[in-house]
Parts: structure tokens; sequence; C-alpha cells
């Protein structure tokens, strides 16, 4: 499959702010090592996973892929073109190729417009529609598409008075009615209810084929990542520690935190029996990450090489890549 996006060396560094004390005693500049040196490839028409423990990265990846913020170092490459060279006309038209589907629809919809307003905006930015009727018929095709019928009983709603799911079909609307070519969806359904989230994500998937869509799907759900997503790769402190297809990394994960995190979904089976990882303490502190390789305050597996030398994140199987010394020579 051609590559959509092509990520190389993605790195973004926050600025500490400091009190005033801070300031007066230290003159160390501090960073938030949010995303440090990430590279990957999404190819078109694929649900491409990120998943990892909240604070790990992925929302500030997704932002980057997107620009909606600034890196620090590396490049974005949409169909070959590097998005962080752009500037006007030319980012705006490229922005109509990638909309962000955000994980709250509470706070992404604005609660004094309606429905009709809200997923007009778009229409209106981009100067899209010749008029107010060839408008409308785009916002009823959206509308039926994201499962809101009849259209006519949702226009006229403002978001307070649409359930949680019905929310979220509308901030869906709102960012195919572009017809982009690549969607971002930051944990769509974690502020779901259990019972509505199978029906947005078959929605996702349903106009992923409708509308030849590709998505970088970030979550902390690794069942919600194995139902969905054909690549997944996890992130842990701002790096990738594994990457591959989403089948052969769950059933055959190689990361001692990939095997925590798959060894904490629940399966719906008393009888199987799986390989169980305990891994002591939590994530580390973004702002000074342990040396070497940065699991290894957590890893039953450190050795002395763990706690000097970052392991390279290197190809172990056929498109399976893994940052650990276990599988390095
Ligand atoms: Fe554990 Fe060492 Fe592998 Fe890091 S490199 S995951 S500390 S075994």
């Amino acid at each position: 499959m051609d590559p959509l996006i092509r990520v190389e060396g993605l790195k973004k560094l926050f600025p500490v702010r400091k009190g005033l004390h801070s300031m007066i005693f230290s003159r160390k500049a501090e960073y938030v090592h949010a995303v440090d040196g990430v590279s990957f490839t999404i190819s078109k028409g694929e649900i491409f996973g990120l998943a990892g423990e909240s604070g790990c990265g992925k929302t500030t990846t997704g932002r980057l892929l997107l620009r909606l913020v600034e890196p620090t170092e590396g490049s974005v490459y949409f169909e070959g073109e590097d998005i962080f060279s752009l500037s006007g006309r030319e980012l705006m038209r490229k922005r109509r190729e990638m909309q962000m589907i955000f994980q709250d629809p509470y706070k992404s919809l604005d609660p004094k417009k309606t429905v009709k307003d809200i997923i007009n905006e778009p229409l209106s930015i981009h100067k899209i529609g010749k008029n107010r009727r060839e408008k409308l018929e785009i916002i009823y095709e959206m509308l039926e598409a994201v499962k809101l019928t009849p259209p006519e009983d949702y226009l006229f709603k403002y978001p307070h008075e649409l359930s949680g799911g019905e929310r979220q079909r509308v901030a869906i609307a709102r960012a195919i009615i572009l017809k982009p070519k690549f969607i971002v969806a930051d944990e769509p359904v974690s502020m779901l209810d259990v019972s509505i989230r199978a029906s947005i994500l078959d929605l996702m998937i349903e106009l992923k084929d409708k509308f030849n869509l590709t998505y970088l799907y970030i979550t902390h759900d690794l069942s919600v990542a194995s139902y969905l997503c054909n690549k997944l790769a996890i992130m842990y402190l701002g790096k990738l520690v594994e990457l591959g297809a989403t089948l052969d990394l769950v059933k055959d994960p190689l990361h001692p935190y990939t095997k925590m995190l798959i060894s904490a979904v629940p399966v719906p089976d008393p009888t199987y029996k799986r390989e169980e990882i305990r891994i002591r303490g939590e994530v580390g502190n973004p702002i000074n990450p342990p040396p070497g390789c940065r699991f290894h305050p957590r890893c039953p597996f450190a050795t002395d090489k763990c706690r000097e030398i970052e392991p390279d994140f290197n190809e172990v199987k056929d498109g399976h890549f893994v940052a650990c010394h276990l599988f390095q020579s």
C-alpha cells in the first residue's frame, strides 16, 4: 500500500513554566519530552492505532500530524509533501484533507450553535457550496451518513439536546464534510457509554470504506485497538517501543511494556491462560526521562545495559519493530 503519511524523527519538547522561586535558583531550562524522535508511516486506507498510557505523547503526536502544534524537530510528509514547510493558502488547502475527531464531544461542539451551524462551519471556512440550498444538501448527506436520521429532526437541535453518542456523530459529520483523506481520531469513544461505543466504531469503519478514509486512531484501550486497527504502535514516554500488524502484535507481543498492556486486557474465557507480566511503579517523569531504555525503572528484565544504552527501534520480524535489548545482538 502507498504511504499517505510519513513521519520522520518527530520531536516536540514543551518548555516548563517555572515559578518565581525556581527562576531565581535554577537557570537551567527544562522541557517536557512529549514526543521524542518518532518515525512511522501510515498507508492509504489503513487504520493505524497509537496506544499507550496517559501522558505517553500519543495525543501530541496526533496534533503534530495535523500541524495543530509546531514540532521541535522532524518532518511529517502528507502524500510526499512536508506539511511543516507549507504556509498560508497551501496549508489551508492541505487542512481540508486532514481532520480531527476529538475525545470529548461535550467540549468539541459549541453549545451556542445548532447542529446545522456546527456542520456548516467547515463549508463556510472553505467556501464550499454555491448557495444555501447546496450547502443544506451537503449537510443532509452528512447527517444521513452518520445515521442521524431523519436529518430534519436534528438540524436545529443544540448539543445539550443530544445524547453523548449523537454528539459524537455530529462531530464525525463535521470532520468528514470536507471529504478529507486522513482523520486523526483521539480516543473518540472513551467518553461514551460502553453500550454505544461499538456502534460508533462500526460507523467509523463504514465511513472509512464509503469515503476512502485513512485513520490515526489514538487510544489507551488495547481491546478497542485490536477490534479496529490494522496496524498498531505502542508509545512509552515519548518514544515508540513496538509497532506491527495488530494481530501479530496482540498475539505475540515482544516488548515487556506491550506485554504488560495486553495482560491487563480482560479475556472473556476463564480457561484461557496467558503470560502475565507484573510491572512495578508508574510512568516516569517526561521532564527528566530515565537514561538508556526509558522503561528500565519498571521492567522486570532490566540489566545494566538497559540503564545506560538506549535500544534501537529495529525490525525483528516482517514489519514488526521493537525497541528492546532483549531482541538485539
Ligand atoms: Fe526491559 Fe531492557 Fe528491554 Fe528496556 S531494553 S524493555 S529495560 S529488557
